[in-house]
């Protein structure tokens, strides 16, 4: 990952990361332009999903199933079995 000096525009070295939940983290950088020595934080955030995680599908489909009483999750079974 690429971070530019919001000073110089120089390219900059992320020194050391802070991640501080899941979805926000903090990084924090100094200017590799030695006349002009910024050292600053940049955040990295989540924005929004593109394609969802296969693994929060199938843990979503297993919820369900569990959630179903047990005459249908049998005829589920049934039916996935068929497949
Ligand atoms: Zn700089």
């Amino acid at each position: 990952m690429r971070v530019f000096c919001p000073e110089c525009g120089a390219k900059s070295c992320i020194q050391k990361s802070n991640r501080i939940s899941s979805k926000y983290t903090d990084l924090y950088c100094s200017c590799s332009e030695p006349e002009c020595g910024h050292s600053f934080v940049m955040n990295l955030t989540y924005s929004h999903t593109l394609s969802p995680s296969a693994k929060t599908t199938s843990q979503l489909a297993f919820n369900m199933v569990q959630a179903l009483p047990p005459e249908q999750r049998k005829e589920l079974q049934h039916q996935l079995s068929m497949l």
